[in-house]
């Protein structure tokens, strides 16, 4: 068995990273539950000395996932902060980030509450317009951090002309592609130095792991990352990588069924006459709608909706009867949430209202489930208000 050269991504996501197993044939790469490897003699080893440095598995997982985003290697990590983490020590103190506003809370958690610490300086810029970039921009700004859709506005950035701004800057950029999956967008092709994941949500897709990856393309990066996943040793376990990889094989017919479920609920919410407004980028309405289309495979799995008032939004959040309420996304099972109590409580009421999250807004993760029986869940919810 052998990858062709010229691979498509469908093929790439089932087999890049895997060969059989040398010792068995297994043709799935097994859980190394190991902490240690034995070695041959003094100094003869088979490149495998201790567990945090290197794991078959994760090795794996690695290369399967470096291979999905047309990196050059990929680095494991317990969860998509530990990855985000790591991207970060490649500053030094006195360095600037420019950051798309509105980016992940956990990601404004770390920059805020840790990494300022270390005399690291945030900008939180609309990067979906790119002279606000440009304008955020300092002498010490040394990373560009951008994520694209966010949550829960689905707002985009044009990766392509912001890689073009950063790098004629000399600034690398790394994106966090949790939300698209390397299957709808992939963020290198168009310029980008770094991407990262929560491997948690699509990639493992199956709500059973909690995992990240970094995947790079410069070899200073590379070389730095792997010395400081091994000194930091926030390493993925191999259980989790071994769940991812099982994940992976599948993203594309689950991001095919995510992309098509939510296109069709999408519609069919904005010509509900009880729904004041509903955020998809698959929609006409978007306003980069158009963008969506040049720089996306599908417009993704996730949908916002507003309901005119918290009260509204209650009683279709707690009488959806399928779709459950939980925090996350990217499984196969629907899930909905309430941003301004949920994912964005701890961003201050002003704040979530200069970004446009009410108290009224729903988001949906939507499932590979039926699409009949999730658009009735929804009627019967929706018939309450
Ligand atoms: C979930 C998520 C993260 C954090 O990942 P964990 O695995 O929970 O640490 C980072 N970025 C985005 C966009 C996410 O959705």
């Amino acid at each position: 068995m052998k990858l062709p050269d010229r691979a498509r991504f469908d093929t790439i996501c089932i087999h890049a990273g895997q060969t059989p197993d040398p010792s068995t044939g297994a043709i799935i790469t097994p859980i190394y539950q190991t902490s240690t490897y034995v070695q041959d003699a003094l100094g003869v080893h088979k490149g495998y000395e201790y567990a945090r440095t290197q794991n078959p598995t994760r090795s794996a997982f690695e290369a399967n996932i470096a291979a999905m985003e047309n990196g050059k290697a990929g680095f494991g990590f317990a969860s998509g902060m530990a990855a985000t983490s790591a991207v970060m020590t490649l500053l030094k103190s006195g360095d600037h980030v420019v950051v798309t506003d509105n980016t992940y809370g956990g990601t404004y958690r770390l920059f805020e509450q840790v990494l300022r610490r270390y005399q690291l300086d945030f900008t939180y810029a609309d990067t979906s317009q790119l002279g606000e970039i440009e304008r955020a921009l300092r002498p010490t700004t040394k990373l560009l951090f951008l994520e694209t859709p966010t949550n829960p506005m689905l707002r985009l950035t044009d990766l392509e002309s912001a890689c073009m701004i950063a790098h004629a800057h000399g600034i690398p950029v790394v994106v966090d592609n949790t939300f698209a999956s390397p299957y709808v967008q992939r963020p290198i092709d168009f310029g980008a130095d770094l991407v990262v994941h929560s491997t948690t949500k699509f990639l493992n897709g199956h709500s059973d792991s909690v995992g990240g990856v970094v995947v790079a393309t410069r070899d200073d990066h590379i070389e730095w990352l792997r010395f400081v996943q091994n000194a930091q040793g926030a390493i993925i376990g191999p259980m989790d990588a071994w769940l991812v990889l099982r994940g992976t094989k599948t993203l594309p017919i689950r991001m095919e069924r995510h992309n098509a479920n939510a296109q069709a609920l999408a519609e069919f919410l904005a010509s509900h006459p009880k729904v004041t407004a509903v955020h998809y980028p698959g929609l006409p309405s978007h306003p980069q709608h158009a963008l969506a289309k040049a720089q996306m495979r599908g417009f993704g799995g996730l949908i916002a909706f507003e309901m005119g008032s918290l009260e509204r939004a209650r009683i279709v959040l707690n009488n959806l009867q399928l779709m459950a309420l939980a925090e996350s996304l990217g499984g196969v099972e629907t899930l909905i949430s309430h941003p301004a109590s949920m994912t964005h409580a701890s961003v201050p009421p002003e704040r979530r209202r200069q970004i446009g999250i009410g108290d009224d807004m729903i988001r949906v993760s939507v499932g590979i489930e039926n699409l009949d029986d999730l658009r009735e869940d929804l009627e019967q919810a929706l018939e309450r208000v």
